[in-house]
């Protein structure tokens, strides 16, 4: 079964690539020629990803899905959440996100955390959610250099390493992204008995 991943981050498309490539033909954006950015605009998580596959679906035709993906501090009520992506500014770098992230948290005890991903399936004219959440601590400095984004200084609840510290298998055994993309191929497996 042929499906598009509405992203350009090749990061997120060796995850899920990892995790489909057995029973879908997944297709990024930079596949089919996609080149515009998708404004993610919204207020929550859910509304960006629901946009994305929105936007991609409207201007390819193609059944798609999307991920948006926020790390949701405790003692930061929540936040950078929504805003992960541009936590440090407009254009800010993974680095500068994170740096302002070790300086917010700076002496502070309570580090706990989670990543919060919705996917969201444009298919059939509807569009459906999948949420996938790993919980953990942030730690007091980048460890390893695996992964992407926050990974570095994410500690998931029963790991002594940090995402960054690990292979991609590894990470995929128990991240948000693989909870929720693990709900999407359950929904998909039903719907066309493959
Ligand atoms: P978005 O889903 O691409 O909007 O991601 C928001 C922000 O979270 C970006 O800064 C990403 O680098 C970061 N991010 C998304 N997924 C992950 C992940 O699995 N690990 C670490 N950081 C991530």
């Amino acid at each position: 079964m042929k499906l598009v991943f509405a992203t350009h981050n090749d990061n997120k498309l060796k995850e899920v690539k990892e995790l489909l490539s057995n029973t879908f033909e997944i297709y990024s954006l930079n596949d089919i020629g996609f080149k515009n950015e998708i404004p993610e605009n919204k207020n929550t998580i859910i509304e960006n990803s629901k946009i994305k596959c929105k936007v991609v679906k409207y201007s390819t035709g193609y059944d798609c899905f999307a991920d948006d993906t926020g790390l949701e501090v405790e003692i930061l009520d929540g936040a950078p959440g929504v805003h992960s992506k541009r936590f440090a500014g407009l254009n800010a770098s993974s680095d500068e996100n994170i740096d302002k992230l070790l300086s917010l948290l700076k002496n502070k005890s309570n580090r706990n955390a989670q990543f919060k991903t919705v996917i969201s399936l444009n298919i059939d004219g509807s569009i459906k959610t999948f949420e996938g959440i790993c919980k953990g601590t942030i730690s007091k400095k980048r460890l390893g250099k695996s992964g992407f984004g926050y990974d570095p200084i994410f500690i998931p609840n029963g790991s002594k390493i940090s995402f960054g510290q690990m292979n991609l298998k590894e990470k995929n055994k128990i991240a948000h992204r693989s909870i929720a993309i693990n709900k999407l191929v359950n929904y998909l497996t039903n719907l066309y008995q493959i």
